[in-house]
């Protein structure tokens, strides 16, 4: 563990240590299913093997996420709500520092999110979190089937946040412990192609 005292956000260069050191991220040169080639490959699920590790990250999180009013008043009748199995281990450990009192989760079928069929959300607050925000489609997703099934999204938070990711949350605050500067590129334009170096490929 690289942070001794949970109690402290950690800075972006500890995280970074932290993710590197768990083999979260990894820095190269990578090539994606899509075709496209980046030098930063993040495997979320890596750096949340280990419990102290999670803890940092998620205690740090929910530090964030105190910050706003909404989620503050909200609680602790709120959900934590994640979008698959990369967002559960987030929203578990926040759930734990927040005390909000439930947490569920999506399942990605056809191509779509949807909740548990008998699931009642109806006029709850919930809170989004995942571990990484890549292009943002999965938030924007979120957003819409929490608000078809009646609930409210009052903060969203994300371990790490791709700076290029646009996505539209509309007033919804969001909180990120990590911004990345990860630059994707088609191979012709890719500046690690250019120098000769060998690209690893890699799934998504
Ligand atoms: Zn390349």
């Amino acid at each position: 563990m690289l942070v001794p005292k949970v109690q402290l956000i950690p800075s972006s260069e500890q995280v970074t240590d932290l993710l590197r050191e768990t083999g979260a991220l990894r820095e190269g040169h990578f090539e994606f299913p899509t075709g496209q080639h980046t030098g930063h490959y993040f495997q979320m699920p890596l750096a949340m093997r280990y419990h102290g590790n999670a803890r940092v990250l998620n205690v740090a999180l929910s530090r964030l996420l105190r910050r706003e009013p909404e989620v503050l008043a909200a609680l602790p009748k709120c959900a934590i709500v994640a979008p698959a199995a990369g967002g559960i281990p987030v929203a578990f450990g926040v759930r734990e520092a927040l005390n909000a009192d439930q947490i569920f989760w999506a399942e990605k079928d056809e191509g779509r999110y949807h909740f548990r069929q008998y699931l009642d959300a109806k006029g709850l607050k919930c809170i989004l979190v995942d571990d990484l925000v890549r292009s943002g489609k999965v938030i924007t997703s979120m957003i819409d089937v929490i608000q078809k099934a009646g609930a409210e999204v009052v903060a969203i938070g994300s371990l790490v946040h791709f700076k290029d990711a646009h996505f539209d949350a509309g007033n919804v605050p969001y909180y990120a412990l990590l911004e990345v500067e990860a630059r994707f590129y088609q191979p012709a334009e890719c500046p690690l192609c250019k120098t000769g170096q060998p690209f690893e490929k890699v799934w998504a």
